[in-house]
């Protein structure tokens, strides 16, 4: 009686610890099938890799892939709803108003359409970015050793490929050592879907354009040889279309490695802005760090909008969920954002260009200016 009632409590503890798979979850594991969740309050359904596009993808429901995480934590996270959340961020307080004017207007005079239209035309040339494509494979081939290029103005500048278990695309990560180890990320995720896994998908607003602008604003500072306080960190991540993978990934390692992550920025989509105004989103992102942002972008951009996207929507929802202070730039609100995302029509010809050139401006002023946060 005693030994079954501390049995008991024992197999209590280790479920909540760890959780350990039922036959059916180890079933449907082998089957290649893939958890998901819809919203805070889903537990999750185990779908296809096509059916995360095909049915949930192509049909703008949001949704994180929380298959492989193990952190109990993320995945408390993960299922509060937003504005209810009890977790602490890492701490830190974010300037009411821009101080580097002076060395931000004389880099952003570098800051040029030209480089980010020539990018933009190979990564759309792809036939897509799927995470699981060959093509999705090459297209990381080739941003990465752009990446290097690109970095090779400056020798101090580190590029490495964060490789993933569960497929060949891999996240790509350029480091600029600062003062300080202490982290200041911009990050654009660069697979691309076109509603299913086979369609053609040039993804340039989706994601291509955030993709450029965080690559001219790395550009520009490599070409200057800036070192800040702060290490600045450019992320490009794999297979965001499948559910936050890459990002889920690399956060989980940042967190697990105890790196001090001052602020992520994300950015999903800089390039089809019919308003001209840079628009940053309120759901599901850390508040201070979004008000800093916005007067970053205000100060350098002018005027910006607000909106939500919802659960699942890119991939600051990773950074967030590993504890990490993240916000979301995008590039117009919802309603009138491309209406060619996730389909072969998101074609190079329908991007704007002051909008890439206004994200590349944004992307590099707030570099400069949380470089010395
Ligand atoms: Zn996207």
């Amino acid at each position: 009686m005693k030994t079954a009632a501390f049995f008991a409590l024992l197999a209590t503890s280790v479920w909540s610890a760890t959780a350990a798979p039922s036959p059916a979850e180890l079933a449907n594991r082998k089957a290649g099938l893939r958890l998901i969740k819809t919203s805070p309050k889903d537990a999750g359904k185990w779908v296809s890799e096509e059916d995360k596009i095909v049915k949930y993808k192509a049909k703008d429901i949001g949704f994180v892939d929380i298959t492989d995480i193990t952190d109990n934590e993320v995945l408390r996270i993960l299922s509060t709803p937003d504005g209810e959340d009890s977790f602490s961020t890492q701490a830190v307080t974010y300037p009411t108003a821009v101080s580097h004017q002076t060395q931000v207007n004389s880099l952003l005079t570098s800051v040029s359409t030209t480089n980010p239209t020539s990018w933009l035309t190979t990564l759309t040339n792809f036939y897509n970015r799927y995470y699981k494509s060959t093509y999705g494979t090459q297209a990381g081939t080739w941003l990465y050793n752009t990446v290097v290029s690109v970095a090779s103005a400056n020798p101090a500048i580190t590029v490495t490929k964060f490789t993933h278990s569960a497929f060949n695309q891999p996240s790509i990560i350029a480091k600029i050592p600062g003062n300080s180890t202490n982290l200041v990320i911009v990050s654009a995720h660069y697979d691309s879907t076109g509603g299913s896994a086979t369609a053609r998908g040039p993804g340039a607003d989706d994601n291509g354009s955030g993709v450029v602008v965080i690559l001219e604003a790395l550009r520009v500072l490599a070409n200057s040889k800036f070192k800040g306080k702060n290490t600045l960190e450019f992320h490009f991540y794999a297979g965001e279309e499948g559910g936050l993978l890459g990002s889920a990934a690399v956060f989980a390692n940042y967190k697990s490695t105890g790196k001090t992550v001052l602020a992520v920025v994300n950015q999903d989509m800089a390039g089809y802005s019919p308003s001209g105004k840079i628009s940053i989103y309120t759901d599901y992102v850390d508040t201070s760090l979004t008000a800093y942002t916005r007067v970053v972008a205000t100060a350098y951009t002018g005027a910006t909008t607000s909106d939500k996207c919802g659960y699942g929507c890119s991939d600051h929802a990773s950074a967030r969920s590993n504890g990490f202070p993240a916000a979301y730039v995008c590039d117009e609100p919802v309603s009138s954002s491309t209406p060619y995302i996730h389909s072969p029509n998101d074609a190079l010809s329908t991007i704007m260009w002051p909008t890439v050139l206004r994200h590349a401006k944004f992307t590099l002023a707030f570099l400069v200016e949380a470089s010395y946060l």
